[in-house]
Formats: structure tokens, C-alpha cells, sequence
């Protein structure tokens, strides 16, 4: 039997899993991301850096 009626799972605390992290852009140099939240200290995090106490998963 398929439950499709669970709620989805959120993903793990990593930046590229977060709505405030920004895939890098196509002409950047290496592979960091954007963090566009304000308030979180950490300005260009790869996608794999453990996400920081405003994380807000993608799902
Ligand atoms: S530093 Fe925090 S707010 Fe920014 S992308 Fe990572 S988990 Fe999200």
C-alpha cells in the first residue's frame, strides 16, 4: 500500500537544501552559493555546509 498522503520530510540542515541559499552563478569561480538571509554571518557557503540556526528547508 502507497501512502501519499504523509507529509513530505524536510531535508537535511545543509545550505543548498535552504530557500535562502543561491545556487552559484553559472560564470562563478569554484562552487559556493549566495546566503541571502540578513542575518545569518555567512555570505557565500557551499551547498554542503552545515546549515546555520536560520536554515528553512526548500521542503
Ligand atoms: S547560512 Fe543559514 S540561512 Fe544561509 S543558506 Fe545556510 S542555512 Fe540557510
Amino acid at each position: 500500500m502507497v501512502l501519499d498522503d504523509q507529509p513530505a520530510r524536510s531535508l537535511p540542515s545543509l545550505c543548498g537544501n535552504c530557500l535562502e541559499w543561491l545556487p552559484p552563478r553559472a560564470d562563478a569561480m569554484g562552487g559556493k552559493g549566495t546566503c541571502d538571509h540578513p542575518a545569518s554571518g555567512i555570505l557565500a557557503p557551499e551547498a554542503d555546509t552545515p546549515g546555520c540556526g536560520f536554515f528553512h528547508s526548500r521542503r
